[in-house]
Order: structure tokens, then C-alpha cells, then sequence
């Protein structure tokens, strides 16, 4: 790779002793403040640190971090990989991210969604990954389909190759505007932000549901590509043929192997993750029988899915933070086992909880539900609406105590999560 110019070099040095320096403060692990400290001196200490590299940027509402963990384990196989591990999703985290490994020929950077294009434009990237697009941050976000909008403009005219969910319909319009997309059968269980066409606005009909295209008095109406089909009834937008499949516990590749996934990470959403992993693993040269047991090695993504104990009780952490994540959660959960829900609704959780409406809590019926957080009056008025008993608990603690002993899974939304990490020291 070649050399930095003098005052990025400069500029990223500075940026990791303010790092360390906020580290030893006990202020998080750094990253964040280090590229914003190098950012100042060189603003465009970003390009200059992409330029060379082989970049994919990912993207979605959704399983970003995980996706991003995935694909690094798998890329590895191939060398050494830059990537912002710790979700520090923004620009200044890409600085950070791509000046602790300046000689990395790759980089796997977790975008957030709204900064995409910028980051698309700043570092040129040739790979990019989208996943999913719902309702999140409801008093912060912007409209996701202004969002697909300007992932739309962002990737027309240029030279990326994009791999897209495309079972999710508004993932599929902002990406169909690039150059080459590979299309991935990832599912979408959450389809509440879906049922407009994001082209024309008019029904989206999916799989299951009588369609009959305008003209065609119902030959050839009924889809085979698989139970997420869809199409709009009013234009000619519709699902694109995709080139992997993923089929219950197995993704199937574009030349028809079928791939057991057997993760570690548990979940239906997580074998989505895998696949789109996958896709991208093979866009980098990267052939599926190499990248799939790097995938087996991830065990958990920045402490989803690991376990803290206390007293005997050993709770497993479920992050979710928008009705989507919810459903998600809700596949992980074992049903022997008690539940206990936390919510928060601080800055980064989104001040406004009216999203807990949308999520169905009927499937918790049948087993012991416990509900803390700040905000457990909420969801606790919420389950009663939804006739699922539960006790409320003052604190996660409470909560845990009042568990026999044995295991227990726990959901909880962003800063409802990280407290109990925090609180329950190292995971075991
Ligand atoms: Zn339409």
C-alpha cells in the first residue's frame, strides 16, 4: 500500500493517543473520539485511509453488527481485515477502525444507514451489503424510504457491486439503481414497513395472497420463487430472481449447492446474516467451502448472546431495539425457560416507545415473563392488552433474583442492555 501523506499520518497518531488517553479515562473503548481528533486535523483523512484498501461497507436497520463480525471471520481467510468492531458505525469510527490496521488490504466497515451515502462517496468502497430497512428511533430517524431514496442516488453511476436482501422490497429499490447487484433470499419476517410499492405507492401482493399481474387473466399469476415473493399489483417493480437462497437451516448457492449453515450464533435472523456473508465472501474471490467455517467460529457479536451469571442464574442476552428486532428475539427464545424484558428509552434507545404497540407478545404466553426497565410501564400495559401475564420488577437484579436458579434469557433494548453488562461484569 502506499505511504499516507505526512499530516494524515500525523493526524491518525494524534487520533489514537487521544483514543488511549479516553480509554485509561474509562470513557468507552476510544474510537469514537480518536477519529473525530484526527478528523480535525485531516478531514479527508478517510478517503486517504480507504484509498488501496478492498472496502465492503454494511448496511441495514438490523444485524449490521453481526454481519460485519461475520464477514470479517470470513475475509481473514484471505488476510488482514480493518473493521469497527465495537459498532462505532459513523465516519469517525471508520477513521479510527481503518488507522489502527494501516496495512490491512481489506476493510469491513458497519455503516449506519443514514450515513451511507457519504461513506459510499468518501471511501469509494467496492462491495456494499444491505439487509433490511424497518421502523427504528421513531422520534430520531428519518423516513426509510427517504433513506432508500439516497441510497439510491448514492449508488447510481458507480463502479460498486452491491449484495441485497431481495426479499425485502424497499432494501430491493434502493439498491437496484447500482451497477451490479448480487440478490440474496435473506427472508423478512417483519413486513409492517412493506406493504406499499416504494415505486408507484400502490399494494405490494406477496406469496400466499391471490395475485393476478394486470392483463394476464391469471397464467403464469402464481410465483415459484419461494414464499417471499412479491410484486406490486400497479407497476412492473417487483422481487428480482435471486442468486442465493436461504432455505431453513441451509443457504443455497448460486449453482445450486445446498450449505448446511450450522452457526453458533443462534436464530433465523442470524442464518440470514450468514448468507449474506456468504454472498459477499464470494465477491471478494472468496469460494463458500473457505468462508463457512470462519462464519462457525463467530460464538457472540460485542456481548449478544452471551450469558452473565449471578446467584446461580445465568441469563442470556438478547439485544433488540425496534420491532423488528423483536420478532428476531422472539425465534431465539427457548420456550422452556422464563423471560425477562428490559426497556429504556434513552437517547440512543429513542425517547419515544409507542413502537412497543406494534410488536405481537402473544408468543410469550405459557411461560413466566418478567418486565424491568425505565420504562416497564409501558410494555407492562402493553402484555396486558396482549393477555400475556407477566411480573414487574424494579431492577434487572430484582428481576434476576426472583428466578430459580438455572438459566434464563433475557431481551432488552440498547442502554437497557449495555447497563446489565456493565452491571454483571465480564460475561461468562
Ligand atoms: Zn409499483
Amino acid at each position: 500500500m502506499t505511504q499516507l501523506p505526512l499530516r494524515a499520518q500525523l493526524a491518525t497518531a494524534l487520533g489514537r493517543t487521544a483514543a488511549t488517553l479516553s480509554r485509561a479515562t474509562g470513557r468507552g473503548d476510544g474510537s469514537v473520539i480518536g477519529g473525530r481528533v484526527s478528523m480535525l486535523l485531516e478531514p479527508d483523512l478517510l478517503r486517504q485511509l480507504a484509498r488501496d484498501r478492498k472496502l465492503a461497507l454494511v448496511s441495514a436497520t438490523n444485524g449490521k453488527t453481526t454481519t460485519t463480525r461475520l464477514i470479517t471471520s470470513a475475509l481473514s481467510e484471505l488476510g488482514e481485515v480493518a473493521t469497527n468492531a465495537f459498532g462505532a458505525n459513523m465516519p469517525a469510527g471508520h477513521v479510527s477502525a481503518l488507522s489502527s490496521a494501516k496495512h490491512a488490504p481489506y476493510g469491513v466497515l458497519e455503516v449506519d444507514e443514514k450515513y451511507l451515502p457519504e461513506v459510499i462517496d468518501t471511501t469509494g468502497a467496492g462491495v456494499i451489503c444491505l439487509m433490511n430497512l424497518s421502523r427504528d428511533q421513531m422520534d430520531r430517524a428519518g423516513e426509510i424510504w427517504l433513506l432508500a431514496q439516497k441510497w439510491r442516488r448514492a449508488l447510481a453511476g458507480k463502479n460498486t457491486h452491491v449484495i441485497a436482501n431481495a426479499d425485502d422490497p424497499l432494501v430491493t429499490w434502493g439498491a437496484s439503481t447500482a451497477a451490479s447487484v448480487t440478490w440474496v433470499s435473506a427472508g423478512q419476517p417483519w413486513k409492517e414497513d412493506s406493504w406499499c410499492c416504494p415505486e408507484c405507492g400502490g399494494p405490494l401482493d406477496r406469496k400466499g395472497m391471490e395475485y393476478v399481474p394486470p392483463g394476464s387473466l391469471g397464467s403464469g399469476a402464481s410465483s415459484q420463487a419461494g414464499e417471499n415473493d412479491w410484486a406490486c399489483r400497479e407497476c412492473t417493480f417487483r422481487r428480482p430472481e435471486p442468486s442465493w437462497v436461504l432455505d431453513d437451516d441451509a443457504v443455497i448457492d448460486p449453482r445450486g449447492r445446498r450449505w448446511v449453515l450450522d452457526i453458533q450464533l443462534p436464530g433465523r435472523a442470524n442464518r440470514a446474516n450468514a448468507a449474506i456473508a456468504l454472498a459477499t465472501a464470494e465477491a471478494f474471490g472468496l469460494p463458500v467451502e473457505r468462508a463457512l467455517p470462519r462464519l462457525r467460529e463467530v460464538r457472540s457479536v460485542a456481548g449478544r448472546y452471551t450469558t452473565v451469571e449471578r446467584g446461580g442464574r445465568h441469563a442470556r442476552l438478547l439485544l433488540a431495539k425496534n420491532p423488528a428486532g423483536w420478532l428476531e428475539a422472539f425465534d431465539v427464545l427457548d420456550s422452556s425457560l422464563p423471560v425477562i424484558l428490559s426497556v429504556n428509552a434513552q437517547g440512543p434507545d429513542g425517547r419515544d416507545t409507542s413502537w412497543l404497540w406494534d410488536v405481537d407478545y402473544r408468543v410469550l404466553r405459557g411461560r413466566p415473563v418478567f418486565v424491568t426497565g425505565e420504562r416497564r410501564l409501558d410494555l407492562a400495559l402493553r402484555l396486558d392488552v396482549a393477555d400475556v401475564p407477566f411480573q414487574l420488577a424494579g431492577s434487572f437484579e430484582q428481576a434476576l433474583g426472583a428466578q430459580p436458579p438455572g438459566k434464563v434469557d433475557v431481551i432488552a433494548n440498547y442502554t437497557a442492555f449495555q447497563q446489565i453488562r456493565s452491571e454483571f461484569g465480564r460475561a461468562v
